[in-house]
């Protein structure tokens, strides 16, 4: 199963479940934001579904508005760290796509001029 409230063996459920502490930015029913340990930027938040997604891939129309929740909240956590200039959101994806704990999540990055990708 790709889908579970919960994963024991992820550090992102452990996170929200508060066994692995974090510095809180935003928490709802259905995400919480917190700042990335290894930052890549002076703003580097990263915002995660509260439910277990494994990424992108295992998107579905039951487990959407998760994701759409986090979509439509972004704009007001760039605000709120005055990057809503210009900043870049990130979601890796499998291995290939360098993505290193398998729980859904998006980079929110800025607060310097960022290197073009793509
Ligand atoms: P990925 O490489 O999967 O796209 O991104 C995972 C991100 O999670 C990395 O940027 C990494 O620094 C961050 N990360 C990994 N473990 C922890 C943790 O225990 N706490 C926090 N705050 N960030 C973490
Ligand atoms: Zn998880």
């Amino acid at each position: 199963m790709s889908e579970h409230t919960h994963n024991s063996d992820c550090v992102f459920c452990k996170i929200i479940n508060g066994e692995i502490p974090s510095r809180k930015v935003y928490e709802d029913d259905k995400i919480l934001v917190f700042h990335d340990i290894n930052p890549s930027a002076p703003v580097h938040i990263l915002c995660v579904t509260k439910i277990h997604i494994d990424s992108l891939n295992e998107v579905n129309s039951e487990n959407i508005s998760y994701v759409s929740h986090i979509l439509e909240k972004i704009p007001e956590f760039a605000k709120s760290f005055g990057i809503d200039g210009g900043y870049r959101v990130v979601t890796n994806i499998g291995e290939d796509g360098g993505q290193s704990v398998k729980h859904l999540h998006f980079h929110v990055i800025g607060g310097k001029k960022l290197g073009y990708i793509g």
